[in-house]
């Protein structure tokens, strides 16, 4: 059996096209399959029109989540009812062809894979979305030393055990792709087709990305800190060297000379004054995820379950 599962927070102009090219799809694949939307704390009418859906769509169960939580902690929600054998996520903006699942499955099937990924093979984004997530892959890879080509593709499978150990093991600030490869082995990735967003606006304004971005470095690596460390280090050595050149130069020149030194002075003061800044910034960024860490609040909390009664429907 075949779980997709799909985040949704304000879709409501994509979700009738969603739901009917994905049924299309896997009637054509045909497999058992489920579609899972879990609603992300939409304002707008998406949870309305999913609960409608189910009566047209019977493999269809609808998540209603109690706020908005997040792209990442909607999916967790999402696979903590799947029941699928294999489990896919992807977006419900259309960005993801749903025609590319059965693809997917079959090189999962054909290589005896845990985890399949994809590569967006031309991106529908606007430039400076390519070009920042360009930059931004190509860092994450290195701070991470996980090797993901499109970190920021969601058209991905799963197989159940992966999925299951995400599920049990789900931190507060998750970052899906990421997680599976610590709980897989075997991954591969192929390329997909991606569209431009078919309605509606993307839900990740700039702040988001950043936030987003953050988990995943801090999630899976010190770096960050070793950085604060050892660049706090360097710093007052090169603070030092500084001190005593002025000294000398003081001694050498005499006071006029000093005197006329004292805007670089503040300039620099300036300097390490912002750098200061920057490193409580990170630590408080550090700080902060590991006191929700540490309150243990559960990353998603359902609503309520809508779908077909065998599997456990309207809870
Ligand atoms: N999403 C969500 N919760 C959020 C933000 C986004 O469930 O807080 C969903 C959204 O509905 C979509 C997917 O995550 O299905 C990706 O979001 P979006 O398309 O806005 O991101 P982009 O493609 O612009 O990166
Ligand atoms: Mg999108």
């Amino acid at each position: 059996m075949i779980s997709v599962v799909i985040p949704v927070h304000n879709e409501e102009e994509n979700i009738p096209l969603l739901l009917a090219r994905l049924r299309k799809v896997m009637e054509g694949f045909g497999r058992p399959y489920e579609i899972i939307c879990v609603d992300d704390g939409s304002v707008d009418r998406s949870l309305e029109l999913l609960i409608a859906a189910c009566s047209n769509y019977p493999h269809l169960k609808v998540v209603e989540l109690t706020r908005n939580y997040g792209q990442h902690p909607a999916v967790m929600a999402g696979f903590s009812q799947a029941r699928g054998d294999v489990v896919v996520t992807m977006d419900a903006d259309l960005q993801n062809p749903p025609e590319e699942i059965p693809r997917l499955i079959k090189v999962m099937e054909e290589g005896d894979y845990e985890v399949v990924g994809t590569v967006r093979r031309v991106r529908r984004d606007s430039y400076f979305r390519i070009m920042a997530s360009r930059v931004v892959n190509l860092i994450t890879r290195r701070i991470t030393g996980i090797d993901m080509t499109d970190w920021g593709c969601m058209l991905r499978a799963y197989r159940r055990p992966v999925v299951e150990k995400m599920v049990a093991y789900a931190e507060q600030a998750t970052f899906i792709p990421a997680l599976a490869t610590v709980f897989a082995k075997r991954v591969t990735e192929i390329e997909v087709e991606h569209e431009q967003r078919h309605g509606g606006k993307t839900n990740y304004p700039l702040r988001k990305l950043i936030n987003l971005q953050f988990d995943l470095v801090s999630a899976f690596s010190n770096l960050p800190l070793k950085v604060l460390l050892y660049g706090g280090i360097i710093m007052s050595f090169l603070g030092m060297a500084f001190g005593l050149t002025l000294i000398i130069a003081r001694l050498y020149f005499g006071a006029a000379w000093a005197a006329q030194g004292v805007f670089t002075l503040f300039a620099i003061l300036f300097f390490f004054v912002g750098m200061q800044f920057f490193a409580l910034g990170v630590l408080g960024e550090y700080l902060g995820r590991i006191y929700r860490e540490v309150r243990r609040r559960p990353s998603f909390v359902i609503q309520r379950i809508y779908g077909p009664k065998d599997n456990g429907g309207n809870l």
